[in-house]
């Protein structure tokens, strides 16, 4: 059974990537998203920080692409998102954590200026609000991540986390 609720979810899913908001996900939407990231945290795109994202974001949207691309056309549509994407991630939460991994890792690392592999609480509610997640449920998630409440987020939170946000209900 589809509810409306569930009909809205995925479409906000689908907002989320689609960052160009043309009504198709392709390789461009990753390319603006890494391209954001860089701005906000004004990360130079030459750097090797900046050259890891770009593969980063290149990974995830080949990983998308094999997952949900059916007719091979470079393009997901929101019915091969909806049909493809949201079925099959849901079904394996594992595989998205896999192909978004270098691309959320290299996120980490951007807002990570001390290099100790943990971003701030603030941070990583940066980097997802830039990513598309609305702020109230970035705050939700990135609050959630802290356990012991040190104000500090590492990649082993956030990969899985991120993967739950796409795959499962709110
Ligand atoms: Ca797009
Ligand atoms: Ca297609």
């Amino acid at each position: 059974m589809v509810s409306s609720e569930h009909e809205h979810r995925i479409a906000r899913r689908f907002a989320t990537f689609d960052q160009d908001g043309n009504g198709y996900i392709d390789r461009e939407d990753f390319g603006t998203a890494a391209k954001a990231l860089l701005a906000e945290f004004g990360t130079p795109a030459r750097s090797g920080k900046g050259q890891a994202l770009y593969a980063g974001a290149e990974a995830f949207w080949q990983g998308m692409a094999g997952i949900a691309d059916r007719d091979g056309d470079q393009r997901i549509t929101r019915d091969e998102f909806v049909g493809g994407a949201v079925k099959r991630l849901h079904d394996n939460p594992d595989r998205f954590a896999e192909i978004a991994r270098p691309f959320l890792h290299a996120a980490l690392d951007i807002a990570d200026p001390d290099g100790d592999g943990l971003a701030t609480v603030e941070d990583t509610v940066r980097v997802l609000r830039v990513l598309g997640v609305p702020e109230d449920l970035a705050r939700t998630i990135a609050g959630a991540l802290d356990t012991d409440a040190d104000g500090r987020i590492g990649e082993a939170e956030i990969v899985p986390a991120f993967a739950r946000y796409f795959t499962v209900p709110e």
